[in-house]
């Protein structure tokens, strides 16, 4: 048998080294559980960043997987398939929206959001040529292609992989004033998370999508939501947006999407932003394909009928009271929303790193977020008695590792 240790010394030496991965290997997964090859059991409290919100490998969605691979999997979008169409009236009752345009990964889901959001400007808005402004957040992550990392402030995104494209303006996040400002007669779209997830999970003031919109409105630009992250019941509601009782112009979704087993994305939005897409002007190979289309499908009944969104409220409520009440003396802050949490440390208490790999050793997988922060946001299929012992868990190590 290879070991965990075997497996990491190959990748290291074949692969190119673009993450920094907590030292296990999963080998094998079930709801919130993961083993090594070792037979080591660990509860996965990062999801694939949230991708996994159904749980690993949920019954339900492979078997409509494998239904579907026995009749066809793959069609491209220059034949129509049987699979695409309820797919995408599901979804976009589910969103809210008026219409959809499928993809693949959360990075092509944003650059389809980019190219509706500037061709709406130019065409319907009546944005000068090659002037459209897209006003994005510093501390911003929406994905990894060459224009997001152009308008990320991490340089650890995009050192040297520069010349950019233009056309993005950045404001703080959760700053309605700052927004108001940066407006010009050629803003075409607001693109933001509702919690920035990779900047550590920045819980913004409450109303603060409310104003945004009201602002949007008035000065008719797009607000385009970015929810590959906090969609899909994560945060305690479907979509994060729903906590301030408002509707986005354009939405972009991923991850939990997939079910954890296939990738899906797709763009959002109102009938007449999308109508500006024209044959030939957008596409993907793979995107709508039925295979995609049937997962998602199920994906979605899973997280309505197991009713998902009210788990992630309860336990996440749960979750953070009791790791307040805790109230460790290196912790700064914990917050989040529903199954989407952070602790962040002071900074006397040293780098997050020790700590992710101590609560490996004790059989929790969290990973830790810049410096001095830590996700937590497992399956939202966990159980009251699976948080708890991941706190008594999470509360050992620190006081373990931190006094
Ligand atoms: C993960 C993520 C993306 C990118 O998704 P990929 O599938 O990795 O391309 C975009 N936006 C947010 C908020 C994300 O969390």
């Amino acid at each position: 048998m290879v070991s965990s240790k075997e497996y990491m010394e190959i990748e290291k030496t074949y692969g190119a080294h673009n993450y920094h991965p907590i030292p296990v290997v999963i080998s094998k997964a079930k709801g919130v559980w993961v083993w090594d090859p070792e037979g080591r059991k660990y509860m996965d409290m990062l999801s694939s960043y949230s991708a996994i919100n159904q749980g690993h490998r949920h019954p339900r969605i492979l078997k409509a997987m494998k239904a579907q691979m026995k009749r066809v999997t793959l069609t491209s979008r220059a034949f129509h398939n049987d699979r695409l169409p309820m797919f995408l009236k599901k979804l976009t009752e589910v969103a809210g929206m008026d219409v959809a345009l499928p993809m693949n990964t959360g990075a092509e889901a944003v650059e389809t959001g980019i190219k509706i959001a500037r061709r709406w400007g130019y065409v319907k808005k009546g944005v000068p040529a090659n002037k459209a402004e897209i006003i994005v957040c510093t501390e911003n992550f929406h994905g990894r292609t060459t224009t997001i990392v152009g308008f990320s402030t991490d340089p650890d995104a995009n050192e040297n992989f520069g010349p950019f494209t233009p056309g993005f303006v950045h404001i703080p996040f959760d700053d309605v004033e700052a927004f108001r400002k940066a407006i010009t007669p050629n803003t075409v779209a607001f693109l933001v998370e509702p919690i920035q997830g990779e900047a550590g999970v920045k819980v913004p003031k409450e109303g603060y999508l409310k104003k945004v919109r009201e602002i949007c409105t008035k000065n008719n630009v797009l607000l385009a939501l970015d929810e590959v992250q906090t969609g899909f019941a994560r945060t305690g509601k479907m979509f994060a947006h729903q906590h301030e009782g408002i509707k986005p112009d354009l939405l972009i979704v991923g991850k939990a999407l997939g079910g954890g087993v296939y990738p899906v994305s797709a763009a959002l939005a109102r009938k007449d932003v999308m109508e500006v897409i024209t044959p030939g002007s957008h596409g993907s190979t793979f995107g709508g394909n039925p295979l995609a289309c049937a997962v998602a499908s199920e994906a979605l009944d899973v997280l309505i009928e197991e009713n998902l969104a009210e788990n992630a409220s309860v336990l996440g409520e749960h979750f953070r009271s009791e790791l307040r009440a805790f109230n460790h003396p290196m912790i700064k802050e914990v917050r989040g929303m529903g199954l989407l949490n952070a602790i962040e440390l002071k900074p006397d208490a040293g780098p997050a790193r020790p700590i992710t790999e101590a609560f490996k050793a004790n059989g929790i997988l969290a990973k830790e977020t810049h410096v001095h922060t830590i996700r937590f946001a497992p399956p939202l299929t966990i159980t009251k008695k699976e948080i708890d012992w991941a706190l008594r868990v999470i509360k050992k190590v620190i006081a373990q590792k931190l006094g």
